[in-house]
């Protein structure tokens, strides 16, 4: 296991801080996996070649948090009478976004829709063992999230509070003496204001929810298929400007090339759906196809550390979200932190390597600054993982694309995403079946609004 064990103050004297990190980036390999234990989700003979589908009601590509969850509600909606197919190319879900997510739910957004879906998926967790079983436990741990901001955006902050509380968030606001009375472990200094999301909010297991969802998903019938979905084919519509998507072209785990005819596609293969909506010919084509969507992965590094000073934050210590846009929690006896990267230093997405240096330079810092408890630590792990980014305005796209009939996208949700799996889950399964919305109303994130040039303006997100 990787450790380092060092304090900012002590060394900074004696040594140059970049011989702390002196060691080449560790490979994927020798970093600490995310805190679950991977093991595959049971697979069901549907994955055999045998039973291979020629046709489905629906299919959908990817069997992530968004797949299986819009698996899940689409079954449990409509129940036998509706075949569904998932197309997963990586059941280990080495790559996906899911697993190696940090699991964090919080309320505290400014759009009305964003509230309500991380309110509908802590409602989701707290009934997970009714609604999903107890195979597996999300482990919901409700210690809260802390925002803090600046002077500057205090009136932000407050503006979005009272948002929530309409909506049924239980937040505070926090003077900067309140906080220093309530966590005496943090350094106020900067900070202008603070919101305590206090009730349903904190940190879950997100592969324990994707198992979750997706073990009961084939208990309800749905068919997970092992394989890669590499193209689409098409049919004509008459006189119609758009051909319909008919078919997904898949290559099987035995290297075979096969198809699906489908009466519905939904495309949710997260970071990497913007490179497979091409092949839809969703901006590649012309009028309504000619906008692409803006889904592509970027790579975000979580370094586990373990505090060596004094007055550090204790076990039920709220998620932090600090002025400097990096967020930090409990894991166990450890912390796991990030912060993103700015648009100059996004890093190459061609591996997941941890980049160590990324830490002692852009993290390590704003932490100490802010918990002085972290002047001193151990980085005893650290993962990468791709988020989902909608280089458009960082929010989900939700809904059927505006060119085809039968053609449906949930994907691009940025970093924000797996909080979301049971609302945008429910969500496409009422699009489908229903034909709108019937819980939250989702409309807003629907493509159009990439063609309109309209983004969602979510101030809550980094
Ligand atoms: C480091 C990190 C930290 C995060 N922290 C948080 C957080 O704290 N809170 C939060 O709400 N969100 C967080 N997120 C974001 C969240 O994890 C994602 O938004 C969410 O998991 C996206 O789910 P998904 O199903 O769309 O994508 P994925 O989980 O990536 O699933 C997509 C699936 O599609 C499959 N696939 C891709 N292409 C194909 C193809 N051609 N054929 C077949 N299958 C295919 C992939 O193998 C994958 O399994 C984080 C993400 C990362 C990377």
């Amino acid at each position: 296991m990787l450790a380092f064990q060092f304090s900012r103050s002590s060394l900074a004297k004696f040594q140059p801080l970049n011989r702390l990190f002196s060691q080449k980036p560790v490979t994927q390999d020798k970093q600490t996996k995310p805190y679950r234990n991977l093991q595959s989700p049971t697979r069901t003979a549907n994955c055999t070649p045998e039973a291979f589908p020629t046709k489905c009601d629906v299919a959908i590509i990817g069997g992530g948090g968004m797949g299986s969850s819009t698996a899940y509600f689409l079954k449990k909606k409509a129940g036998r009478d509706l075949n569904v197919v998932v197309v997963e190319r990586d059941n280990a879900y080495s790559k996906a976004s899911t697993p190696l997510s940090a699991g964090c739910l919080r309320q505290q957004f400014t759009v009305q829709e964003n509230v309500l879906m991380s309110r509908f998926g802590a409602q989701f967790l707290h009934s997970f063992k009714s609604e999903i079983g107890d195979e597996v436990d999300p482990n919901f741990k409700t210690y809260g999230n802390l925002y803090l901001v600046n002077e500057k955006n205090a009136e932000k902050l407050a503006q979005g509070v009272a948002l929530q509380s309409q909506l049924g968030v239980k937040s505070e606001l926090l003077t900067n003496d309140q906080l220093k009375k309530k966590f005496p472990w943090i350094n106020t200094d900067g900070i202008g204001l603070a919101a305590f999301g206090c009730v349903d909010e904190g940190w879950f297991d997100p592969w324990a929810l994707l198992t979750g969802l997706r073990k009961k998903a084939q208990a309800l019938g749905a068919v997970y298929i092992d394989g890669e979905v590499v193209d689409f084919e098409f049919k004509s519509k008459g006189g119609a400007e758009y051909d319909a998507v008919d078919k997904i072209v898949v290559r099987t785990a035995q290297n075979e090339q096969k198809t699906i005819q489908f009466d519905k596609c939904v495309l949710s293969a997260g970071a990497f759906s913007g490179e497979l909506a091409k092949k839809a010919r969703i901006g590649t084509g012309t009028g309504l196809l000619s906008t692409p969507l803006p889904v592509e992965p970027r790579k975000r590094y979580i370094y586990v550390i373990n505090s060596q000073g004094e007055n550090a934050p204790p076990p039920t210590a709220p998620l932090v979200l600090d002025t400097s846009q990096l967020y930090f929690r409990r894991e166990g006896a450890n912390f796991i932190t990030s912060r993103s990267p700015s648009s100059d230093q996004e890093p190459p997405i061609d591996n997941l390597d941890v980049d160590l240096d990324y830490f002692e330079t852009n993290i390590w810092p704003y932490l100490a600054h802010r918990i002085p408890a972290f002047e001193s630590l151990k980085v005893v792990g650290s993962w990468a993982g791709y988020y989902d980014y909608n280089t458009f305005d960082q929010n989900g796209v939700i809904g059927k694309h505006p060119a085809y009939d039968n053609f449906y996208i949930a994907a691009g949700f940025s970093g924000h995403g797996i909080q979301k799996v049971p609302a945008v889950g429910r969500g496409m399964a009422e699009l489908i079946v229903d034909g709108g919305f019937k819980n939250i109303d989702l409309s807003l994130f629907r493509f159009e609004r990439l063609i309109e040039k309209r983004p969602v303006k979510e101030m809550a997100i980094a």
